[in-house]
């Protein structure tokens, strides 16, 4: 399998008339070559694939980097003994990933590969966005696990209980069950404070009558899963049960029109004009959804400045919210894998707005 993504890296590489790509970035590190470690550099030409890695990681990187040769650093770091292999292989044109290196790497490589050009490769997260049969049982079990921790905490989610305990019990319930860790740091946003899309859990305590957004994912075999559920504590009033309807017939316009060929920015649109209509659209300030793969956050996205197209294997979240300050807010997240026809949807939990006590 890594072999395969070599030639697809290798592919998209030469098409930029590079001879040489180094890949520093852990989620394509580890996509590339299959190695898990959280240091190392992989660099590919036409006749090498290699992975640089220091002493702590030699056995694992030659078990898990199949059709990699590993080599050890010595006593230097992962881009001082890169910048030292450059030279005898006479690369004219060495790529890079463009978010890859920092000001400081960039300068130091470029001096001591003296003579070859270092191009910047935009698009070599593309190569993630298509997932394979183990990649998407990976996703789906973290959304699985995710999904029966979040019903246990359920019972728990009540006026009096600071926001901080809940999600330290849910990260705490993801990785009892098998998780690796969390995703991302659990928001639990309640009342006024559901307001703020990203509101991390706070020592702010839940009081009655509050919608709480709780935003939560783990991560499986490096692979991670992304789900918002927003409840209410006690009955919900007319204006909350108005809007969490309108939230939730945005997202089913999303989910309808998500399939292979429509473009992310299209997909987007189905959902926003939902909002739009009602009056609300200020206040879906983000995009309808992103990729979910070894990161919670890559490509594609579903905003209104994606061009690229859906396709048949991509993982995304469609999410759409509606924030109104002062009032609170309302996010439905799910997470799927489109298909041929449609989607599948990947995380398990109702969306029906569930009143709690
Ligand atoms: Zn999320
Ligand atoms: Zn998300």
């Amino acid at each position: 399998m890594a072999l395969d993504r070599v030639t697809a890296l290798w592919e998209r590489a030469a098409a930029r008339g590079v001879d040489g790509v180094v890949i520093t970035r852990a989620e394509n590190r580890r996509h590339l070559t299959g190695f898990t470690g959280s240091d190392g550099i992989a660099l590919v030409t036409a006749d090498e694939a290699l992975l640089i890695v220091d002493f702590r990681y030699v056995e694992q990187a030659g078990t898990q980097a199949l059709g990699f040769t590993v080599v050890r650093t010595g006593n230097q770091r992962p881009l001082e003994a890169l910048a030292a292999l450059v030279p005898a292989r006479r690369l004219q044109r060495l790529g890079f990933e463009a978010d890859g290196l920092s000001f400081g790497q960039h300068r130091r490589l470029a001096a001591q590969a003296d003579g070859t050009e270092m191009v910047p490769l935009e698009d070599l997260d593309h190569l993630r966005w298509l997932k394979d049969a183990e990649e998407i049982a990976r996703i789906a079990r973290a959304a699985q696990i995710a999904a029966h921790a979040f019903e246990a905490l359920l019972p728990r989610v009540a006026p009096g209980v600071p926001e901080r305990d809940l999600a330290l019990e849910l990260e705490f319930d993801m990785r009892r069950r098998g998780a690796e860790r969390a995703a991302f740091d659990t928001i639990v946003a309640s009342g006024w404070r559901a307001a703020l899309p990203h509101g991390q859990a706070s020592d702010k305590v839940l009081q009655p009558g509050e919608m709480v957004v709780i935003d939560f994912g783990a991560v499986c075999e490096g692979y991670c899963s992304d789900c918002t559920r927003t409840v209410v504590l006690g009955r919900a009033d007319a204006r909350q049960r108005e809007i969490y309807d309108l939230v939730r017939r945005a997202q089913e316009a999303g989910l309808a029109a998500l399939r292979p060929g429509l473009r992310g920015r299209e997909v987007d649109a189905a959902a926003r004009e939902v909002i739009a209509g009602a009056g609300h659209g200020d206040a879906f300030g983000h995009s309808l959804g992103h990729g979910v793969g070894l990161a919670v956050h890559e490509g594609p996205t579903l905003s209104p400045r994606e061009d690229a197209a859906i396709a048949a294997g991509h993982v995304v979240t469609v999410e759409p919210g509606i924030y109104l300050p002062g009032w609170g807010g309302v996010r439905i997240e799910d997470l799927v894998q489109v298909t041929p026809d449609g989607v599948r949807v990947l995380t398990p939990t109702g969306r029906e707005l569930r009143e709690m006590g």
